[in-house]
């Protein structure tokens, strides 16, 4: 039987070989009681990659984003988000269930909103009014097709917002993509961020885990709302293992990804009735338009398991690949080739 060819999302990735044999022979204890010194060496090394003072590693992207908000925030303040972002849209209501915040998203362009809007959601320091506790960004950009943050409107905000004493936090999921398409470092990318949370779980293809960092007050906060979610893990060393592995290996391979992405981008762009702008693809997900085909995502996503290939529809009109390390160069040829046939016969 053939494969499944898998571009539902980066999360599928199974463990390599090397992180299986990383797993049992890791060294383990207690982590609720900081003993576990895989646990342990993971969190110093990713304090130490990205600059902070400390790091805390957690069970997913959103406990991280999530224990984040909560960290930085009171009940009864308000979020500044953009619109189509993770932390709005695909962690439930978490933030006003545990934090008791209020989401005021903002429209953005490709995921990116500017300190200009910003700044106009910035409510007044009046006592009937309630207060902005924080701004959050996302880089890359997830519903955005996997697009870039532009550096410099980053660093705008975080330097306006922390003028106005507001934090900033980023949802770095896939912060390692966005360093290797623009070549800075994950230091360039988020040194200005008061926290930041990445996935090793993403195109890093671990198992499981992500890490938040910050200062070390700030991570010692989180670390309360970690064991208040039920993330206070024991043995938890056998997934650091694997978690090192991809932090310290993976990032370099993340460039034959986007190269797969890309290349798959160019094809889609020159097939009928299929909306791609290439240029748009800077990492590894595809968002595309297939309204002018006559299917919906529904239609054209069945089409496709009857070629062996996963993907899924952000909505009626729009699909979404991504690549990742268990999809190689001619996975994606015969992925085109299953578009093709597709299209021929509707
Ligand atoms: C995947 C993802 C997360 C966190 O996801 P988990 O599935 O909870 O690990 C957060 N933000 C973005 C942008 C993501 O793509």
């Amino acid at each position: 039987m053939t494969e499944w060819i898998d571009l539902r999302s980066d999360t599928v990735t199974r463990p390599t070989p090397e992180m299986r044999e990383a797993m049992m022979k890791a060294e383990v204890g207690d982590d609720v009681y900081m003993e576990d010194p895989t646990v342990n060496h993971l969190q110093e090394r990713a304090a130490e990659i990205f600059g902070r003072e400390a790091a805390l590693f957690v069970p997913s992207g959103t406990m991280g984003n999530q224990i984040a908000v909560k960290s930085h925030t009171h009940h009864g303040q308000e979020v500044i988000l953009e619109e189509a972002g993770h932390i709005f849209n695909y962690e439930l209501a978490t933030m006003s269930a545990f934090s008791g915040v209020m989401p005021r998203p903002i429209a953005g362009h490709d995921g990116v909103i500017t300190w200009n809007e910003i700044k106009t959601r910035i409510r007044p320091k009046i006592y009937y009014l309630s207060h902005t506790g924080l701004v959050a960004l996302e880089n890359t950009h997830n519903m955005a097709g996997g697009s870039v943050f532009p550096q410099a409107v980053a660093d705008e905000v975080c330097d306006r917002a922390h003028e106005s004493g507001i934090p900033v936090h980023l949802d770095g999921a896939r912060i390692f993509n966005a360093s290797i398409a623009t070549g800075k470092s994950v230091v360039e990318l988020t040194q200005k961020f008061d926290s930041v949370m990445f996935c090793l779980s993403k195109g890093l293809g671990a198992p499981v885990g992500s890490l938040l960092l910050g200062s070390r007050e700030l991570i010692e906060r989180a670390r309360v709302y970690r064991k208040a979610m039920g993330g206070g893990m024991r043995q938890v060393g056998v997934l650091a293992a694997a978690g090192l592995v991809a932090l310290e290996k993976h990032p370099a391979k993340l460039h034959e990804d986007h190269a797969n992405a890309k290349h798959l981008a160019k094809a889609l762009a020159e097939m009928p009735g299929i909306q791609m702008d290439p240029s748009k693809v800077q990492t590894n997900i595809l968002v595309f338009d297939i309204s002018g085909t006559g299917q919906d995502t529904s239609s054209f996503s069945q089409a496709l398991r009857k070629h062996r290939v996963l993907a899924n529809g952000i909505n009626p009109t729009h699909m979404r690949m991504v690549t990742h390390y268990d999809v190689h160069r001619d996975d994606i040829e015969k992925t085109i080739q299953a578009i093709h046939s597709i299209l021929e016969t509707p």
